[in-house]
């Protein structure tokens, strides 16, 4: 779900029960004391960035106290605002969108209290640079509308690469566009769908969608679950006394003490009502390409994807790592938190010690950064200081998650050096990210990605490094479960950020000059 629009109204005019939007004065307050989310306009931050998480529940009484719990454990997957909505028969759909974290804004009685009913839908969103604060507003989820047969919120993972094109369609035709959200070009193609059930108008709209959706739609009484046909982005099914859930991620039904059921299946829907499920299958059978980066880093390292335990997976591209990139070292360090599984792993296979070289604050304030630039200057020190005593004097390997603009990495090889440190070895837990991600991932444009302008020897002198290594496509494969590593001709995961091999056409970035070269010819991997 991303923004693409500017300007306009605040305020969606879905016509609808009850339906309010709260934003603060400030759009780029933090709300949390956490580090500003955005991506590389700082220097606390050089990492990609799902855009969004989504949660549905159908079945329990106070459902969005629920629905808010899930949002919360999945705030990792965007962290910029989030919405509930709920549908209740005496106050009809009720829908609050609130800027900022789940755990401030969601836990306020006067919010909860009204969002009545059994049945939520709630989205935590992260939006792209350019549109942040009071424009992306209206672009908060669920969003909501109404049809003959009555209305129906949407809240959406993930990116359509032809939503600019659908969008100039529509508005040809004469649709109204009220957020810059490329979700609503789904609502707006579902109002012209002449089916006579919701789930069959969605099923018209979504065959005409191209990219990237895990989706959840609510109705009075059901929960429509959808996963693209290459099922890209994550949605899980889970059971809670009786009650059914939906959710991006398994981590969020542990915290509701949900059971997890099963993964909704690339290009299934499913849909969910208090007297059980039904599973169809509206799109033509494609090869399920799930993003490669929800093992690496995007997921939270709790959760679970395709059988396999997605800590496990880390720890294992750490054990890939050691093996393709053995390094002559004292100590092997994460970079916190992301690092830490494949840290331990490359330590676990390499034997070499494994120590919290590096701690993190986590209590890093917008605020407390804004003032002046000479407390911005002192950057990513902020946020994580070495531990002199372990580092000094020693040769260190330092374990990331990923390697984006490089301005973290520089950052922190100086602050290891300046703590004593005698050699600075960086091992990196993907291969060099060169391609930019057009399903749902905030990423730079591509010549701002550090692996897209040098080779490995170039960055490696440009972050002033004693050694960088990446793990290989075929070793982070491998750790992913696919023992023989990357088959070429059908490869099991999305990973066009590394290979530039993108199983969707994204039309639009392509029409916006974004990516050079036909795309789908992929780069040599
Ligand atoms: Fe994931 Fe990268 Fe594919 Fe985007 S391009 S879906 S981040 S693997």
């Amino acid at each position: 779900m991303s923004g693409i629009g500017s300007g306009g109204p605040d305020t969606p005019c879905y016509g609808h029960d009850r339906h309010e939007i709260h934003g603060h004065g400030d759009p780029g307050h933090d709300h949390s004391g956490h580090a500003e989310p955005e991506h590389g306009e700082t220097p606390f931050d050089d990492s990609l960035h799902e855009e969004c998480g989504v949660f549905g529940v159908l079945g329990l009484d106070d459902a969005s106290t629920y629905a808010a719990l899930g949002l919360h454990a999945l705030q990792h997957r965007g962290q910029e605002a989030a919405g509930i909505a709920t549908w209740h028969p005496g106050t009809g759909f009720n829908v609050e969108r609130r800027l900022g974290y789940v755990r401030d804004e969601f836990t306020k009685t006067e919010v909860i209290d009204k969002l009545p009913g059994r049945i939520s839908l709630g989205h935590t969103r992260y939006s792209t640079a350019g549109h942040k604060g009071q424009t992306a507003l209206r672009d908060i989820q669920p969003l909501l509308a109404d049809f003959a047969m009555g209305s129906f919120a949407i809240a959406h993972n993930g990116n359509l690469t032809n939503a600019d094109k659908l969008r100039a369609k529509l508005i040809e035709r004469g649709a109204i566009f009220q957020s810059g959200s490329d979700t609503e070009c789904i609502l707006h193609l579902m109002a012209r769908s002449m089916q006579q059930t919701i789930p069959d108008k969605m099923k018209d709209a979504l065959r005409l969608v191209e990219g990237a959706f895990s989706l959840i739609g609510m109705t009075r009484t059901k929960m429509i679950g959808v996963r693209d046909p290459m099922g890209i982005r994550p949605l899980v099914l889970g059971r809670k006394d009786g009650a059914w859930i939906l959710a991006s991620e398994t981590c969020a039904l542990d915290i509701i003490g949900a059971d997890f059921e099963r993964e909704i299946e690339p290009g299934e829907m499913i849909i969910v009502s208090e007297t059980g499920i039904t599973s169809h299958r509206p799109f033509e059978p494609a090869p399920s390409r799930f993003c490669v980066f929800e093992y690496v880093y995007f997921s939270r390292p709790d959760s679970q994807i395709g059988g396999l335990s997605v800590y496990e997976a880390r720890r294992l591209i750490g054990v890939e790592l050691a093996r393709e990139a053995p390094a002559e070292a004292d100590l092997v360090c994460p970079i916190p938190d992301s690092g830490t599984p494949a840290a331990i792993g490359f330590s676990q296979e390499s034997g070499i010690p494994f120590a919290m070289g590096i701690i993190r604050n986590p209590y890093v304030g917008r605020t407390f950064i804004e003032p002046t630039q000479q407390i911005r200057d002192m950057g990513v020190r902020l946020k994580l200081n070495v531990n002199r005593a372990l580092v000094a004097g020693k040769r260190v390997v330092l374990v990331d998650d990923s390697v984006v603009r490089g301005t973290t990495s520089r950052k922190i090889k100086e602050m290891v050096l300046a703590a004593g440190a005698r050699e600075v070895h960086f091992r990196i837990a993907s291969p060099p990210t060169r391609w930019s991600c057009f399903y749902g991932v905030d990423t730079p444009d591509r010549e701002k990605l550090l692996a897209a302008r040098m080779d490995e020897a170039e960055m490696a002198r440009h972050l002033g490094v004693d050694s960088l290594r990446f793990v290989s496509l075929d070793g982070l494969y491998r750790a992913c479960g696919m023992a023989e590593g990357r088959d070429r001709s059908a490869p099991r995961f999305c990973d066009a950020c590394f290979s530039g091999d993108y199983p969707v056409d994204p039309r639009d970035a392509r029409a916006k000059g974004k990516i050079d070269g036909p795309v789908l010819d992929p780069a040599p991997v």
